[in-house]
């Protein structure tokens, strides 16, 4: 039997802050916004300002049945979402998710704090989809049909995260970030929740002998992102959550020094698809 269509679309890969450059053409400038295709289900994870172009590009493809899903809302993984044209669209149906906060309505409510004054001109009553709602735990696993089934853990963030790993057809793909690795050893329930995957894409941020600096930070390393992968018999890796600063001489040399310890490693960059 023919395997039914897993794959991944990078739309934004940096972090903190979009950094359209000269220096950054080939990796690309745009925020956290990953598309996974599920057969014909469409996931969307994060909203960063690769958002945008995904909804141009979702529209002039007709799809129209949505689920998008957050790590959390610090601005890079948000910045995008009143900008994502599907959600104007009568004819949409989506369902949002997140469950890095522990309080009720949590998802509808940030919704409402984020598009409100002083930072925005208009609330989510502008947009005319269809939209439903959810709150879960970190933790929980996710049944969105259709044979998709999802797991969750809590990342270490301030403010919390959550990772998702999205088990469909025989495949695996798992989105990691934000998280900062712990001193006293490789986080157990990243470990847990990537176990023999065929794909994780990894808070890549700093490399070792940059994170001294930015202890706290709540960020991690491309080396933690092998260690992980080693660990837990991790098929391919991808390094993601670029730095702004990072020009793609730099992320092709880090690339390179990622593949010579662990070979299935590659540098995420805007506009890749991965099959799985
Ligand atoms: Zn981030
Ligand atoms: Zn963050």
């Amino acid at each position: 039997m023919s395997k039914l269509n897993f794959s991944v679309k990078f739309w934004g890969t940096r972090g903190a802050v979009s950094s359209p450059t000269r220096q950054s053409v080939k990796y690309g400038g745009n925020t956290s916004c990953v598309e996974v295709q599920c057969g014909d289900r469409t996931l969307i994870f994060d909203a960063g300002s690769g958002f945008r172009l995904l909804g141009l590009d979702l529209q002039e493809r007709k799809i129209t049945n949505l689920d998008l899903f957050f790590t959390h809302f610090h601005y890079d993984h948000i910045c995008g979402l009143p900008f994502f044209a599907p959600l104007y669209n009568p004819g949409c149906k989506i369902q949002i998710w997140s469950g890095h906060l522990d309080r009720k309505n949590a998802t509808r409510e940030t919704f409402k704090d984020y598009m409100n004054h002083p930072f925005f001109p208009v609330g989510p009553e502008v947009f005319n989809a269809h939209i439903s709602y959810n709150d879960f735990r970190s933790g929980d696993d996710l049944a969105p049909g259709d044979n998709i089934e999802i797991k969750t853990c809590k990342l270490n963030h301030p403010g919390g995260a959550t990772a998702y790993r999205i088990n469909f057809d025989g495949r695996s793909f798992c989105y990691v970030t934000d998280t900062e690795h712990k001193p006293e050893g490789l986080d157990t329930n990243i470990l847990q929740l990537i176990d023999s995957a065929d794909m994780m894409v990894y808070d890549a941020t700093y490399s070792d002998s940059e994170y001294p600096n930015y202890i706290d930070f709540g960020h991690s390393t491309w080396e933690q992102g092998i260690l992980l992968c080693q660990k837990a018999n991790v098929k391919k890796f991808g390094l993601f959550h670029h730095r702004p600063s990072r020009t793609d001489e730099k992320l092709d040399s880090i690339e390179r020094e990622a593949k010579a310890v662990f070979p299935g490693s590659f540098a995420t960059s805007d506009g890749l698809v991965i099959k799985l």
